[in-house]
């Protein structure tokens, strides 16, 4: 089974259930010893496996999404990522590794609840970070704190040089993986595709820290956003598990008397139409310019992303008769109807997405879970005009 670590799609559940629900500690640990990482970087094994422990000790078990399986499934789709021809000999170990490690703990210790919400309840998180990427922060903040736990240093025997690139890379690699980034780093990718400079043997020219970085940022964002590229059962499940989590929340928001956050409401959620929107907008959007960067090699993961997408379309339950009425009427307001509210805040709407409103209830401007940029983006034609949005919103 860890023979197919190298592979998009690998069935992460059943790692989990085949190594006493250690996911974490056991993708991470083939990871860097398939890559020889350990030795290159003068990793004691034994210390790389109490660290791995402790940090998915830390990951809390109780969350149905952001959990420990959850950073497993990140790691090894970066890991996966990281192989891929186009960047081929392009990254150093210590890159490499900063990568891996930041995908490892890019969500340590996650409340299972939003930027927003943490906000928005005004909890001690939102005040240590001042509302500024509030989770991304305390994941960053816990892991390098638990590297200074007992046996714990993995990074002992690196110079103090390697230390202090590798915690710039990290640092900026989780930070990344805050959704409110999102439109700002696509963008950033986008130039980078029209500009793309391939060296002789066809891999990517990189040649310096700026370009390096935004390619790695992109690359774990990509993998924390790959729920919707893997085969269908593995996508479905990801997709029940945050809808658990966001209707957890939600039940929170009622019981408190808060505004409950979009997809958050057990009673009223549209999961199908959801994901058909978090994949329009956000998820296509974001691997199709991937796709670009790296081609042809991710042409089957933006494929099966398609297929998933027509498959959740098919799934969306035919509107109630007063909608259908409406759908009769004019043009024009068939527009209207289909207007589609959007809300890039969802600290980690992220993952398998959420945020979406669609249709005639429209955008309700309540926080998606955000990380304090909380902007409703509208579509009249429900067509791509996202980075139009996008500049509204000033993202
Ligand atoms: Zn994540």
């Amino acid at each position: 089974m860890l023979s197919d670590i190298d592979k998009w799609g690998i069935d992460i559940f059943r790692i989990s259930e085949l190594s006493s629900n250690r996911p974490l500690t056991c993708v991470a640990y083939t990871a860097f010893q398939s890559r020889d990482l350990l030795k290159s970087l003068a990793i004691p094994p034994k210390t790389f496996v109490t660290f791995m422990m402790t940090l998915e000790d830390h990951y809390v078990k109780d969350n149905p999404f952001h959990n420990s399986l959850h950073a497993a499934d990140v790691t090894q789709s970066t890991h996966t990522l990281l192989n891929t021809p186009a960047l081929e000999s392009v990254f150093t170990p210590l890159e490499i590794t900063a990568a891996l490690f930041a995908a490892s703990i890019h969500d340590v210790d996650h409340p299972g609840l939003t930027n927003q919400f943490l906000i928005n309840s005004s909890s001690e998180l939102a005040l240590m970070y001042n509302d500024e990427s509030v989770l991304e922060n305390h994941h960053l903040a816990v892991a390098f704190k638990l590297l200074q736990n007992e046996g714990c240093d993995i990074f002992v025997n690196m110079t103090k040089k390697q230390r202090q690139t590798l915690r710039k890379m990290v640092i900026d690699m989780v930070l990344s993986t805050d959704m409110s980034k999102h439109m700002s780093l696509l963008a950033d990718l986008k130039t980078m595709v029209e500009t793309k400079k391939v060296a002789g043997s066809g891999v990517l020219l990189l040649d310096n820290y700026t370009d390096r970085i935004q390619v790695l940022e992109n690359l774990v964002h990509c993998a924390d956003l790959s729920n919707p590229t893997k085969p269908l059962p593995l996508y479905r499940r990801w997709v029940a598990l945050l809808m658990e989590e966001f209707f957890l929340q939600g039940d929170r928001e009622r019981e408190q008397n808060m505004d409950i956050s979009p997809m958050c409401d057990r009673h009223s959620a549209t999961i199908e139409k959801s994901q058909v929107g978090f994949i329009d907008y956000i998820v296509h959007p974001l691997w199709e310019t991937w796709a670009d960067l790296v081609h042809p090699d991710a042409q089957d993961i933006l494929d099966t992303l398609e297929e998933n997408r027509d498959w959740y379309q098919s799934m969306i339950p035919p509107s109630p008769p007063s909608d259908d009425m409406q759908q009769l009427a004019t043009n024009e307001s068939q527009q209207q109807q289909d207007r589609i509210h959007f809300q890039v805040t969802l600290e980690e709407g992220d993952e398998t997405g959420e945020a979406v409103e669609g249709g005639d209830t429209g955008g309700d401007g309540g926080g998606g879970g955000g990380d304090g940029e909380s902007t409703t983006f509208s579509s009249e034609d429900a067509g791509g005009e996202t980075e139009e949005n996008a500049t509204e919103a000033g993202m």
